[in-house]
């Protein structure tokens, strides 16, 4: 859908994964995109091909600090989102997702604006029903390894929630379950980057546990055009919303394609589970269809096989220069 000229949107987070094909998308439907990122797991090289562009604006800021810019629109995505990531400060993590939401809550109630929270399926811990509706109030260690990351997440809905009821505030919140595509990090432990990197190198693929724990993987274009179709949506349709594809699978099953698709010769080992990892997960995603019309239109093996051409590139250029 094109934007108006005037339209400028602040995307935080915007030179991560997702941030990046989000301010992508916003410039090509006409916005003006103002990206807000601190670098933590972004780079600019997510970006570089955005630098030159007239409607294009990068600022290096931490979202934990107050920012007074003037935007027509917010999204929230500033959040480290890998389990690697997110351990690395954990109390930077929660800081990010609580003091964050304040601060982009207050900008968004100053300027009167809508604002979209870059929720998780996280929120549901390790669900005891399956696949999760919006209504399940989640199952989520409080004091674990991964809480910085939930809680943190529990608590900023809290916030959007009660800044609509404290203030009419239009907002929107998406609970994103796993996604994957070009420029995830090929360092981030994430399971579809881990599994990718490993066959283009020829290493042993790493499964955590007995590898029968599931996950559904959603391609980043049809994540975005969810985000996008929710911003878009009347202000009565708050969220949370379930974005994800709910295509479920195995991690095993996962291992067996990528080998397929690579035609890699690396060995399947099995490593430790880590503590509190999801047993399964799976997303219930009638609300969004009926509410935004939207669903998810990649196919596994495509959405892969344009990821696994992304990392091919860019090992064979990293790999390069070391030889150089
Ligand atoms: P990412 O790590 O690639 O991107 C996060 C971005 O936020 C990075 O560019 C990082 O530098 C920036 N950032 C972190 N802390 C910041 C701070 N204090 N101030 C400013 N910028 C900061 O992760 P992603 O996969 O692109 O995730 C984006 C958002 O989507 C996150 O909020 C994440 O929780 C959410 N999400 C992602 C997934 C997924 O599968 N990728 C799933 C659920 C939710
Ligand atoms: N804030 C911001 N930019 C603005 C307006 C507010 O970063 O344009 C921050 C500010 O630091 C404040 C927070 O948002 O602490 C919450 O703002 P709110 O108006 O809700 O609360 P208060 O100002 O009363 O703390
Ligand atoms: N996983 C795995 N091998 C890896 C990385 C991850 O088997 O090299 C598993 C991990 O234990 C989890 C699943 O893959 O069960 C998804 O992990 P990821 O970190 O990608 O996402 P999340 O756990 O946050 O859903």
């Amino acid at each position: 859908m094109p934007y108006s000229l005037a339209e400028r949107i602040l995307v935080t987070g915007g030179s991560g994964f997702l941030g990046s094909h989000l301010c992508e998308r916003l410039l090509a439907n006409g916005a003006e995109v103002l990206c807000v990122d601190n670098f933590f797991t972004g780079t600019r090289s997510n970006v570089e091909h955005l630098l030159d562009h007239h409607r294009f604006e990068l600022l290096r800021h931490d979202v934990t600090f107050p920012l007074y810019v003037e935007v027509d629109q917010i999204y929230n995505l500033a959040c480290p989102a890998s389990p690697v990531h997110y351990q690395h400060d954990p109390v930077q993590t929660t800081k990010t997702s609580v003091i964050g939401a304040i601060n982009m809550l207050g900008l968004a109630k100053r300027l009167r604006v809508k604002i979209l929270q870059a929720s998780t399926s996280e929120i549901y811990g390790d669900p005891t029903t399956h696949p999760q509706t919006e209504e399940y109030w989640g199952n989520v260690n409080p004091i674990g390894p991964r809480s910085c990351y939930d809680e943190g997440k529990r608590c900023a809905e809290t916030l959007f929630f009660d800044y609509r009821r404290q203030h009419g505030m239009p907002i929107k919140v998406a609970r994103i379950f796993n996604t994957y595509g070009p420029r995830m990090h090929p360092n981030d432990g994430r399971v579809v980057s881990n599994f990718i990197v490993q066959a283009l190198r020829g290493n042993d693929i790493t499964i955590y546990g007995d590898g029968l724990q599931s996950r559904a993987f959603c391609y980043v274009d049809d994540l975005i055009d969810g985000l996008v179709r929710l911003m878009q949506s009347p202000d009565e349709v708050t969220g949370p919303l379930n974005l994800g594809n709910p295509h479920e699978m195995t991690m095993r099953e996962l291992a067996e394609l990528t080998i397929e698709l690579t035609g890699s010769r690396s060995k399947i080992v099995h490593r430790p589970l880590p503590q509190d990892d999801p047993r399964q997960r799976q997303p219930d995603i009638s609300r969004a269809n009926a509410l935004l019309g939207w669903t998810p239109q990649t196919p596994l093996r495509q959405g892969l096989a344009r990821t696994i051409a992304y990392f091919e590139g860019m090992l064979t250029e990293s790999e390069g220069r070391v030889s150089h």
